[in-house]
């Protein structure tokens, strides 16, 4: 299996004998970390990010409850699951364990069959939690990000700019008269003319960082990061063209053809904007294009 894509497991325990039994027990279904105390147990669960971490609770200086607890405490790290691998086999300790966020709880000596199982359980419900996860961010009909991956990804957008005191500017676009579209050609047609805008969407958008997804209905939005507002612009324009250039698949030549309205903001550095006004002023200059006519680009700044 390709090594990259194989689920990782950090084990933690002050006694080598410990760590050595279960990475042979593990090694050939997952890549093993491993820490031999408790900072060490935090510096690698930051670092690598393992998909579950087996952690042994009496270790000096840094017992595990105090690794649990740290771990739990990071936004980085708080998700990853941790299963206790320890000789306190009394029920307080169990309890006490899996109260601070313990995932599952095995005692030593260990079965290594039990060992393989209880990791594997895990390891399946975080995949399933994963899928979860991924469907929840994307548009079933077109297959671009959701509203709610978009927002993730503004507001991550947001801060990494301000701190790299980059620019990042919002592109709004909105279909024309597409109510009509509906009504003249079927909402089933509407559908199609959705979908090819999101490929069409899609290959316009040429850097990696550039983002877009689904708004809403029949509305799109563009995150255009590290680019300068006049360069923003002509992608703007491009993407208004190619719009206006594409074909849509249908027996009906008069459904080919749809047009959009673009409202764009800029978010230069430094600029004391929140982000509600930031998507506010791509707003208004998406219904300054729509008033000056559809088919055209529109600047917040320039649309006041
Ligand atoms: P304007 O040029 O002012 O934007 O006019 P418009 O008709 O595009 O705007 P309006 O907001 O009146 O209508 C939007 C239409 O988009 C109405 C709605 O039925 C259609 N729509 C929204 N989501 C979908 C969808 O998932 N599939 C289809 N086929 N139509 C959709
Ligand atoms: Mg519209
Ligand atoms: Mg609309």
């Amino acid at each position: 299996m390709d090594e990259s894509k194989r689920n990782s497991v950090l084990i933690v325990d002050d006694q080598n004998s410990n760590i050595m039994a279960l990475t042979q027990i593990l090694s050939s279904d997952y890549t093993i970390y491993a820490a031999k105390n408790g900072q060490g147990a935090i510096k690698a669960a930051e670092k690598h990010l393992p998909d579950i971490i087996l952690l042994d609770i009496l270790m000096p200086e840094m017992d595990g409850y105090a690794v649990i607890s740290a771990l739990k405490n990071s936004e980085e790290t708080q998700n990853i699951p941790v299963i206790f691998i320890t000789g306190l086999s009394k029920v307080d300790d169990e309890e006490k364990g899996l109260a601070l966020g313990a995932a599952d709880y095995i005692t030593k000596p260990f079965s290594s069959g039990i060992v393989k199982l209880r990791v594997r359980n895990q390891i399946k419900m975080l995949d399933q939690l994963r899928i979860i996860e991924r469907l929840s961010m994307i548009d079933k009909l077109t297959e671009l990000p959701n509203r709610r991956s978009f927002d993730v990804q503004l507001n991550a957008e947001w801060r990494r700019t301000e701190r790299e005191r980059q620019p990042v500017s919002i592109l709004f676009i909105d279909l024309d008269f597409f109510k009509k579209y509906n009504d003249t050609f079927g909402h089933q047609q509407g559908d199609v003319a959705l979908q090819t805008m999101a490929v069409y969407l899609k290959k316009s958008l040429k850097r990696a960082s550039d983002f877009a997804a689904r708004w809403g209905g029949e509305e799109f939005a563009v995150l255009l990061p590290n680019m300068k507002p006049g360069d923003s612009l002509i992608i703007a324009e491009q993407i208004r063209k190619c719009i206006e250039d594409m074909e849509i698949p249908c027996s009906d030549k008069a459904a080919a053809k749809i047009t959009a309205s673009i409202g764009i903001n800029t978010r230069e550095y430094g600029c004391s904007r929140t982000i509600d006004d930031f998507i506010n002023g791509a707003d208004k200059a998406l219904y300054t294009a729509k008033n000056n006519g559809r088919n055209r680009v529109c600047h917040f700044e320039s649309s006041e």
